[in-house]
């Protein structure tokens, strides 16, 4: 069975085509609608980049189906069994990966409001698959799916009933995919079933998170209603006295909009030195640099500490996403001072091996390379084998 997984965003679109559950082939289109949009497409042991024009969603998507004809990989979408889209917010509507029908879109196009930088990208992608491929299943995989468990007291505001009731503002989570994807393949790596395991998985990247896992299930996560809360990250400033965003209003004059933009795209590390990737932080000697990754890793730490104690107890501390799964000095530094029975693996840490704790640490700590997509199309497999 052949599967593609589309994964809309802003101002990029990723697509890995799947033949028995095995990746064949991966684009990634960049900059869409800027003048330095370029396409990179993985296939076999060929990685060739393209810098070409590519004005919308809609032309990116027609330059893939182009490519896989031209490399005989896929003749067109008619012979896929499905396309399993990546869809960032389901609200309540949406607690499984649902097969996209009118409903399904009206009820997704409902949720816009709630976020509608990701959901409208996601939803074009969903709208273009189909006029491409109408007779092949589409299916939708929502980021706060795997979130949709989480107990009350978790997902709750300490607001007036009617906030939530009424307006639906409670805590979702995001990055479902991928804290799944990590939990699976860390039981996987413990050959141990993962309803006997509690672990706290991080997806560190652009946009970070942190979530804790009892048994396969997530019982708290760091982003809430949208994903601005949490720990720091590359642009957004994580978790802020709401008090802040007031006096910021009332005091120096900002509009809401100004405030949204300041808080997600003008914070996080870019807001504290001038550039979020840790790459150049960590290589960085200049003082900000170094307070920005003193105050990173001490908000990460400072995740695992509350859900350890929410879990109880912890079999592993898993990292993913481009910073988790690279940045050594990061994890190095979450881990300082940390005693709790962790034995942390200086050497395998900088191996960025599998495991980079010691064989008789209470918690075995992992690195995993992460993949939404992955995920994305075993919920597809699921859905077509069932
Ligand atoms: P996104 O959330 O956009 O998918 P990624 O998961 O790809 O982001 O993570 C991107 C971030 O990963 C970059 O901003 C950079 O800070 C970090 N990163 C990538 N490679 C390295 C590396 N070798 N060392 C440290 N950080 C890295």
């Amino acid at each position: 069975m052949k599967i593609a997984v589309v994964n809309s965003g802003s101002s990029s679109l990723k697509f890995k085509l799947f033949e028995a559950k095995d990746a064949l082939a991966h684009f990634v289109v960049e900059n869409i609608g800027k003048a330095d949009a370029k396409i990179i497409f993985a296939f076999r042991e060929k990685k060739v980049a393209i810098s070409k024009i590519v004005a919308n969603h809609c032309e990116a998507l027609k330059e893939i189906v182009e490519l896989l004809k031209e490399y005989e990989i896929l003749a067109d979408f008619s012979h896929l069994d499905a396309i399993g889209h990546r869809v960032v917010h389901g609200g309540e509507a949406f607690v499984d990966a649902t097969v996209i029908d009118d409903e399904a879109i009206k009820k997704i196009e409902s949720l816009k409001h709630l976020d509608p930088l990701h959901n409208e990208a996601n939803l074009e992608g969903i709208l273009l698959a189909l006029k491409m491929a109408p007779l092949v299943k589409q299916i939708a995989v929502f980021d706060t799916a795997f979130h949709s468990k989480m107990p009350k007291e978790a997902y709750l505001y300490a607001l007036e009933a009617k906030y939530y009731e009424n307006y639906g503002i409670r805590r979702y989570g995001f990055h479902g995919s991928s804290h799944s994807y990590l939990a699976k393949a860390c039981a996987n790596e413990l050959q141990k079933d993962i309803r006997e395991l509690n672990i706290i998985t991080l997806h560190l990247g652009n946009g970070s998170s942190v979530c804790a896992v009892q048994g396969g299930v997530s019982i708290d996560t760091s982003m809430g209603f949208t994903p601005l809360e949490g720990v720091i990250m590359g642009t957004r400033c994580g978790d802020i006295d709401a008090g802040v965003v007031f006096y910021m209003q009332r005091e120096l004059g900002l509009s809401v909009d100004e405030t949204d933009e300041i808080l997600n795209t003008r914070s996080g590390l870019f807001g504290l030195c001038g550039t979020n990737d840790v790459r150049e932080i960590s290589a960085s000697g200049d003082a900000n640099a170094k307070l920005a990754l003193d105050m990173l890793s001490r908000s990460i730490k400072k995740y695992i500490g509350a859900y350890m104690a929410l879990l109880g107890r912890v079999d592993a501390i898993v990292f993913g996403g481009g910073i988790g799964e690279n940045s050594a000095i990061l994890r190095k530094m979450i881990f300082e001072n940390i005693n709790f029975g962790i034995l942390f693996d200086d050497d395998a840490n900088e191996d960025s091996r599998k495991i980079i704790s010691k064989a008789d640490s209470k918690i075995d700590i992992m690195v995993i390379k992460t993949d939404e997509e992955q995920e994305i199309a075993n919920e597809c497999y699921k859905i077509l084998e069932s």
